[in-house]
């Protein structure tokens, strides 16, 4: 089955890859945040500072009301006075008779008792012509008011034109600022003259704390005549136009001084309205301020028409406070917001870890419940294969043996096969004491016959010797040929040969073969069947003997020599001087079936039943040709163990 399920790869669960998205996404969500807490600050400012600049619009509001009712009652409190002096008798006897010195001596004294007890800064009476004719200040002599010509006076022109003149000037004498009424005073329809009273503005000086801010107060001509701060006095709220200060300088209202532009932009229109100006206060600080440095501030501009005038009153409060207040507010807020982003923040990251947490043990027991059907699958598998494994084995097993078998069988047909051919020999080798024999008991018959027993008995006794003889060439033809399985034993490689020489004795004879066997019995002692190692050495004897059919020196060297350093470390060495094994044949020499002897002569089955018997036994089997011509085979293999050096097994 195949694997599926991405949702449970343990890289998803233990190593997950980190793709580009969610950390865009987590800067996007560190600007919106930045962005929501700067808003809340920008807002929490904006709104503080509404609230607290509306607070300070209220109150100071409330303070312009106050203080303008106190100057409206303070400047309107003698308002009416020129008005009354026209009921004076002796006033309209003067005007109409100004040269009668008592009554001006009346007048004046009645005007100087007025003057005082109004305490206003000055009472007095102009002719039709705009002369002073009668004055409270007239003991003053040259000082005084008396003969001025006032006719370039506002206040006298209106009052001529029978109406109450009023406006603030500069006393052309005194240099005294105040405020001018006047009133004309009539004989019938005729206006003989102008009575005028001058009243103080210094009170208004005295209040302007109850303000608690720089104030000021702007006359008719927008002409700043009083203020709590003296150098704004006498500056202009508005550009005067050529033709007022043309007036101004006809009507000498301030005296003729230079009337320079008030320092700030205020706006004329104020009334309950407010205006915010930016910037430094000009001519200082304002009252609350640290003196050591110029502040920067804004400055909530109030304004207010006194009823009845056209004086305006301006209030300039600082909105310093107001704004640390909203630098405050604003903080809070942004910290406020900070607060609540981090603990949407916090509750958000819980919500996510435990949703986390639930997954990831989901995912986990997938991978579990996977893992567990894997595993199943794979003892499914295992077990199968293990099932088949063992059919194998046992069918190898038996394989094995059938081939065990068909080998010890080709062996044996091998070894009928060498037998077959040493049959000549041996039937030649029992052919003379079969004839001995044949020869002797004949003529023990004879003897017997004779009655000579005692010859009889000798010739007996050497057919017992000569049968004794056919049994030993016999003998080991019997071994040989017995069908015996293969058992490892410590065999004396001396004694293999000898037995294998002995089988071709005759042969050797016949053929003129010089046999030099150098083993010496007892002295290699190999690891293997001794029966086998026979069938190898008789095979390759054989061999060596149909190789020196034709050549003129027919030697056989047999030789067995132990080499520790090699494995396996025994050599028996079966050498001829025969024509020596040509290269094209030597690759094939170990090839079942291969022969260059004749049909009926060879099986080409020697070689490869030789090499098989001798890695049967961990040993090998090899082909050389010899330096001076003729070819030397060699056996390889392992030694028996030392018996001294076996184990004792109890
Ligand atoms: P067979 O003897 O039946 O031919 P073998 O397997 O014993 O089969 O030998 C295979 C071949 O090896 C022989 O036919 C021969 O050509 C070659 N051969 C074996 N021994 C020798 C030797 N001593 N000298 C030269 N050639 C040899």
């Amino acid at each position: 089955m195949e694997h599926r399920g991405t949702d449970t790869e343990p890289s998803r669960i233990f190593g997950p890859r980190r793709p580009i998205w969610p950390s865009l996404r987590r800067l996007l969500g560190i600007v919106l945040a930045g962005l929501a807490v700067g808003l809340a600050g920008w807002s929490g400012f904006r709104i503080s500072e509404q609230h607290g600049t509306l607070a300070l619009r209220d109150e100071s509001n409330h303070r312009l009301d106050l203080f303008a009712s106190a100057v409206e009652g303070m400047v309107k409190r003698l308002e009416h006075v020129p008005a009354t002096i026209q009921l004076n008798q002796d006033v309209q006897a003067l005007l109409l008779e100004p040269r009668h010195a008592l009554r001006v001596s009346r007048v004046n004294d009645y005007l100087r008792r007025l003057n005082a007890h109004l305490g206003s800064l000055a009472v007095f009476v102009l002719d039709e012509r705009g002369v002073v004719v009668a004055s409270s200040n007239s003991e003053l002599g040259d000082d005084s008011q008396l003969g001025e010509d006032l006719s370039f006076r506002p206040y006298f022109l209106e009052a001529l034109s029978g109406q109450v003149g009023r406006h603030f000037a500069i006393g052309a004498k005194s240099g005294q600022p105040g405020y001018f009424v006047s009133h004309p005073i009539r004989d019938g329809a005729r206006v003989l003259g102008v009575a005028t009273i001058k009243i103080s503005l210094d009170p208004v000086d005295e209040v302007w704390d109850m303000l608690g801010a720089p104030a000021l107060l702007a006359d008719t001509n927008q002409v700043v005549i009083l203020s709590s701060r003296p150098e704004w006095r006498y500056t202009a709220l508005a550009e005067l136009s050529l033709e007022r200060r043309v007036d101004l300088q006809i009507t000498r209202l301030y005296n003729n001084q230079q009337i320079p532009r008030f320092p700030l932009p205020v706006k004329l229109s104020i009334d309950e309205d407010s205006q915010v100006l930016e910037g430094v206060l000009p001519g200082g600080l304002p009252p609350d301020s640290d003196a050591a440095r110029p502040v920067r501030s804004s400055t909530l501009v109030l304004g207010r028409t006194l009823d009845g005038m056209d004086w305006r009153l301006l209030i300039f409060s600082d909105l310093r406070s107001v704004r640390n207040q909203a630098v405050l507010n604003s903080m809070l807020s942004a910290v406020a917001a900070g607060f609540v982003l981090l603990l949407a923040l916090y509750l958000n990251q819980r919500r996510r870890i435990a949703r986390q947490k639930i997954e990831s043990r989901q995912m986990l027991e997938r991978a579990n419940t996977e893992l567990e059907h894997k595993v199943a699958r794979r003892t499914r598998a295992l077990t199968d294969s293990n099932t088949r494994l063992r059919r194998e084995i046992a069918e190898r097993e038996q394989a094995e043996l059938t081939l065990r078998a068909a080998q010890d069988e080709l062996v044996h047909v091998a070894k009928m096969a060498v037998l077959g051919q040493l049959a000549t020999g041996i039937t030649h080798e029992l052919t003379q004491p079969l004839g001995a024999i044949r020869t002797l008991s004949g003529n023990a018959l004879e003897f017997m016959r004779r009655g000579d027993l005692k010859a009889v008995q000798g010739n007996l006794q050497f057919v017992t010797r000569l049968a004794d003889q056919m049994g030993n060439i016999i003998q080991p033809l019997k071994g040989f040929a017995r069908k015996s399985l293969a058992q490892p034993a410590a065999t004396d490689v001396a004694h293999a040969v000898s037995n294998a020489l002995f089988l071709y004795d005759q042969r050797l004879r016949k053929e003129g073969i010089t046999v030099h066997n150098r083993c010496e019995p007892g002295q290699i002692i190999a690891w293997c069947d001794p029966n086998r190692l026979e069938q190898v050495l008789i095979n390759l004897i054989g061999n060596a003997m149909d190789a020196m059919r034709d050549t003129a020196v027919k030697v056989l060297t047999l030789e067995a020599v132990s080499d520790p350093a090699c494995t396996p470390p025994l050599r028996i060495e079966v050498s001829d001087s025969g024509p020596g094994v040509p290269e094209d044949v030597r690759q094939r020499l170990f090839e079942p079936f291969f022969t260059t002897k004749e049909a009926g002569v060879g099986l080409g089955l020697g070689l490869a039943i030789s090499r098989d018997i001798v890695r049967e036994f961990h040993g090998d089997l090899e082909a050389d040709n010899l330096p001076g011509g003729g070819a030397c085979f060699t056996v390889r293999l392992p030694a028996a163990p030392d018996p001294e050096e076996e184990p004792t097994t109890t």
